[in-house]
């Protein structure tokens, strides 16, 4: 088989180290790649969006399968351009529809789908410049604190919670008539706080059914104890603890099964992963937020604990026969920590040379997420530089084992978070 990956990060790194495990593996290509990728397959000079050049290599490469890492490709519609194209359909792409993909894309169609299918979440109302004045009176009588999120995707950055009303109408007003976010935040849902612990809930879906995939937690801020800025995400731990077959039975009843029911029902085809973004209040699961792909960094702390050939399931998922599939998960606990470059996530500096990286070993891996290869050298290539995965009876054995390696491997600036996993440990 021969597969197109979509992307540049940890997690497309993950993903390629997954697949090329698997003996339907002939030929992998990753575009754009970074340096850890091309150590499985062939990098590519395409950008994710460009599906015209996309067309053009899956065609004259015989490309059996895509799978795009991101959710870029997939909200501009990847999937659509591969099924309205009579030369590319045959190539099934591993993600929602367009509007499948909305689900991550519009904040608003997420909360509008949950509440049609009766799926616990916050309550909300949504606003745009139309009910402006309407939305800032709705503000001033909101329970503090008040959740301001941007409809559309705004690179992690548009969320706020704010526990004063003025500066929440300031925010508000600051999103929808000054365009913060350009036209991502042209509607503006706001939301009740919910307080509680968060998690990530994989599935793989073929539209029909679906399978449970290891559970994940990431650690986004910046500092120690979580606190200062919000990042892409600085480290991972899988299972989650608290996540327990009791949890999880609740997750599956009220979130997953009507999710993947009501996608079904409404006729919006979605063949490939959803990401539960979960909160855990009093015990009930609600959904904060859905993806429609896998995360970074619970990727890289996911794809090491599945235990299943990563090309098997996708062939099932195309051939609508994901029932048949059993998920056999590692029982070894595994931990990532990023290692990032120094002002990130504000300013930083890219081509740092990197030293000792380890080679993978059956307990160790480390995924490359900003980095390019500049010839025998790798250099860094974003914020996020890499990320060091280990797995281990117990999670503090693994996040030691992580972080011997975060001291050893070198690049000018290097910070990583020694804690994650810590309410855990
Ligand atoms: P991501 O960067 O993970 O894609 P996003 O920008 O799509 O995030 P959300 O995941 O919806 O935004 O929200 C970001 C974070 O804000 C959540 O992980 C959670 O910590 C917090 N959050 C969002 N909604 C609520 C809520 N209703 N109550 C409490 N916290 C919330």
């Amino acid at each position: 088989m021969k597969i197109l990956l979509l992307g540049s990060g940890g997690r497309e790194h993950a993903l390629a180290w997954k697949m090329a495990q698997s003996p339907l593996c002939e030929q992998l290509f990753i575009a754009p790649g970074n340096a850890g990728t091309a150590q499985y397959g062939q990098n590519l000079d395409v950008a994710v969006s460009d599906f015209e050049k996309i067309k053009a290599f899956c065609t004259a490469n015989a490309i059996d399968l895509v799978i795009p890492g991101s959710e870029e490709p997939l909200v501009k519609g990847i999937y659509d351009y591969f099924q309205q194209d009579a030369a590319l359909r045959h190539i099934p792409v591993m993600g929602p529809s367009a509007l499948g993909a909305q689900l991550e894309g519009s904040k608003a169609f997420a909360k509008q789908f949950m509440l049609r299918h009766n799926i616990p979440t916050a309550a909300y109302k949504e606003f745009s410049g139309e009910n402006y004045e309407e939305g800032v009176t709705y503000l001033r009588q909101h329970a503090l604190p008040i959740v301001l999120k941007a409809d559309g995707l705004a690179a992690g950055k548009g969320v706020v919670i704010l526990d004063n009303h003025e500066d929440a109408v300031d925010e508000f007003t600051q999103m929808i008539k000054d365009a913060k976010f350009g036209d991502a935040s042209k509607k503006v849902v706001i939301e009740q706080f919910l307080a509680g612990i968060e998690c990530s809930v994989f599935v793989l879906t073929d539209g029909h059914t679906y399978k449970l995939l290891p559970t994940a937690k990431d650690y986004k801020r910046i500092g120690e104890g979580d606190t200062g800025l919000n990042t892409g995400g600085m480290g991972a731990v899988s299972p989650v603890p608290f996540a327990d077959e009791a949890y999880m039975k609740m997750v599956d009843e009220r979130i997953i099964r009507p999710t993947v029911a009501g996608l079904e029902k409404e006729g919006i085809a979605y063949n490939g992963f959803i990401f539960f973004g979960l909160i855990k209040v009093d015990g009930e699961p609600f959904v904060i937020e859905y993806n429609c792909r896998m995360g970074d960094p619970e990727t890289e702390v996911v794809m090491p604990r599945l235990q299943n050939d990563l090309l098997e399931l996708f062939t099932a998922v195309a051939e609508g026969k994901l029932g048949e599939q059993t998920i056999y998960e590692d029982e070894r606990v595994a931990t990532t920590v990023m290692l990032v470059a120094a002002g990130y996530p504000e300013a930083y500096e890219k081509g740092k040379v990197i030293t000792n990286i380890p080679a993978p070993a059956h307990d160790q891996i480390v995924f490359h997420a900003g980095t390019r290869a500049a010839g025998d050298e790798i250099l860094t290539n974003g914020g996020r530089v890499l990320t060091i995965t280990s797995l281990a009876s117990d999670l503090g054995i693994a996040l030691t084992h992580s972080k011997l390696t975060a001291e050893k491997i070198g690049f000018e600036g290097k910070y990583y978070r020694r804690d994650i996993g810590f309410e855990f440990v």
